[in-house]
């Protein structure tokens, strides 16, 4: 972590100027805003090329701040919150009045989290506001986990970015709706749906993942520029060779057992055994693909338990279909 005390009084002052802040957090970097500033909001929306209707996510400094940025705080939020942070689990909740609709794509709810990140806190704390950040990265592309991703993807249209070191969980957080009766998963992520069903004590629904996979409902998202293809585990290797056959630049992913045996000219991602380690470097993986040229990428799904469930959504994700946002 390199960021150091005067790094964020100045990050903190920039925000309050109107400007906008690449700050790291637990789960990956964020282009962060004041909260409470439209324009600085509308600027997170021109930066990423990100259509306004898409909600941002509120980062607040402490649990205790929660109900200063929403109408009411239900039980299975409270108990949420308690648990889980600072952690990557966001808060779906509905908007207080502090919150502009610009920072929420126009709804009546808004997404709240609190970063488990010392850097990220330190500049929370000392700006005193909220914070709207999504991933630090041009719509649609692969979210950044270093200040060099978002130096490399954003340059000089971010006024100053935040140095914290690589992010530890790698995946964004896990977004839960808690604005109805029961509880549900918008979008799994760093938390488990396991562990939110332990402290809730009942199931929790992923809608999305429950339906039958239709083309054309998954538009790719956290997407590198090769294309991503995803086949059974066993016919990783055969779909990479046929495709280098055809002309392709292939990477593949494959266990660290069967790593060695892809053909040498495969570029080759050895998918670590311990699902914290593939959410952690999943997303310099398919980078470091793009860097080498690669323009097809071949992949299996992780069976869906744990951050499994997360991984795989953002694989299912970057293979969607290209043409639509
Ligand atoms: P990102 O910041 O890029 O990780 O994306 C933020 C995610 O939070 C998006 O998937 C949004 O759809 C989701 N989100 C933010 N606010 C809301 C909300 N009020 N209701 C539902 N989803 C939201
Ligand atoms: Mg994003």
């Amino acid at each position: 972590m390199t960021a150091i005390t005067g790094d964020i009084e100045r990050a903190a002052g920039v925000l309050r100027a109107g400007g906008l802040v690449a700050l790291p957090t637990e789960t990956v970097y964020g282009l962060g805003a004041n909260a409470e500033d439209p324009a600085a909001v509308a600027r997170i929306f021109q930066v990423k090329g990100r259509p306004p209707s898409h909600p941002l996510i509120v980062h607040i400094a402490t649990a205790d701040l929660l109900d200063d940025w929403v109408e009411e705080v239900p039980r299975a939020a409270r108990l949420l919150a308690g648990h889980f942070w600072p952690g990557p689990l966001t808060l779906v909740l509905r908007r207080g009045r502090r919150v502009p609709l610009e920072a929420t794509g126009g709804l009546e709810t808004v997404a709240v989290r609190v970063p488990d990140h010392p850097v990220a806190l330190a500049l929370l704390s000392a700006f005193g506001g909220g914070v709207t950040a999504p991933s630090a990265n041009r719509f649609g592309s692969v979210s950044p986990t270093t200040a060099d991703h978002v130096r490399a993807e954003l340059g000089d249209a971010v006024d100053f970015v935040l140095d914290g070191g690589s992010c530890q969980v790698g995946v964004e957080s896990t977004i839960v709706d808690v604005t109805g009766g029961t509880p549900c998963i918008l979008r799994p992520g760093g938390v488990t749906r396991e562990d939110l069903e332990a402290v809730l004590g009942h199931p929790v629904a992923v809608p999305s993942a429950s339906g039958v996979r239709v083309p054309g409902q998954h538009p790719s998202h956290y997407a590198p520029r090769a294309r991503v293809v995803l086949v059974e585990p066993e016919k990783v290797l055969a779909e990479a060779e046929a495709a280098q056959e055809a002309g392709r630049q292939v990477g593949v992913f494959l266990p660290l057992h069967l790593a060695a045996t892809a053909v040498k000219t495969h570029a080759v991602v050895a998918v670590p055994a311990s699902l914290d380690a593939y959410a952690r470097g999943l997303y310099g993986f398919l980078r470091g693909l793009d860097e080498q040229g690669c323009d097809l990428v071949v992949a299996s799904l992780p069976v869906e338990e744990g951050l499994g469930l997360a991984i795989a959504n953002r694989l299912r994700r970057a293979a969607g279909p290209r043409t639509s946002v």
